[in-house]
């Protein structure tokens, strides 16, 4: 995608924080990891301030799925990264997960990047009185099971737009939020998610 127009959607703002764990809010840590996925990029090649646009930059607002979906159209962005952050009540799951929307030729081999990027970190985490290896069974990006009816699907008509969302890791699971929160960890996800762009630039 020569002269790629991209929109970075921090999820959430606002009044709404996303998923909240100790130390830990999912609005702001988006918002965060999506100003450095920016530095990256520009850091890469600076034509990228021409060619980048962001659903938000601020906390303050949280604009809705149809307002994301509608930004990212005005800007003509023919690709959208939705940076999120997963919660569950099993304190144990970790892993990242990226989705893509289920069909596109485009946004598989993208969302294929950010999650082998992300995967490849490995190392071990402590599970209670256990190390463990990190768990391998999201190496691979998922087309989304979710999508059909939600905004998103709006941002792929005819093919010709692509989005994909990205989950890195699990806030719930305490590890794995401190690497999540770490400045390193912050950097590993956006150096991944500025991969998968990069991938198609
Ligand atoms: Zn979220």
């Amino acid at each position: 995608m020569v002269g790629l127009r991209l929109c970075l959607d921090p999820g959430h703002g606002g009044s709404d924080p996303g998923c909240v764990a100790p130390g830990f809010v999912e609005s702001e840590w988006v918002l965060d990891v999506t100003l450095r996925t920016a530095s990256f990029l520009l850091g890469k090649d600076t034509a990228w301030k021409d060619r980048l646009t962001f659903t938000r930059l601020t906390g303050e607002r949280g604009p809705g799925l149809y307002d994301r979906a509608r930004c990212a159209h005005r800007y003509g962005a023919r690709l959208t990264v939705a940076v999120h952050c997963n919660s569950t009540a099993d304190e144990r799951e970790h892993g990242p997960l990226v989705f893509y929307q289920g069909g596109s030729m485009t946004g598989m081999p993208i969302a294929n990047t950010i999650a082998l990027a992300l995967a490849s970190r490995g190392g071990e985490y402590v599970d209670g009185d256990k190390v463990r290896p990190m768990l391998r069974h999201s190496l691979a990006a998922k087309p989304s099971p979710h999508w059909s009816g939600r905004a998103y699907n709006v941002m792929e008509p005819h093919g010709a737009r692509c989005c994909v969302v990205v989950e890195p890791g699990y806030a719930s699971n305490a590890w794995e939020r401190a690497w999540l929160l770490s400045e390193d960890g912050r950097d590993q996800v956006a150096a991944a998610i500025a991969a998968g762009v990069l991938s198609t630039a």
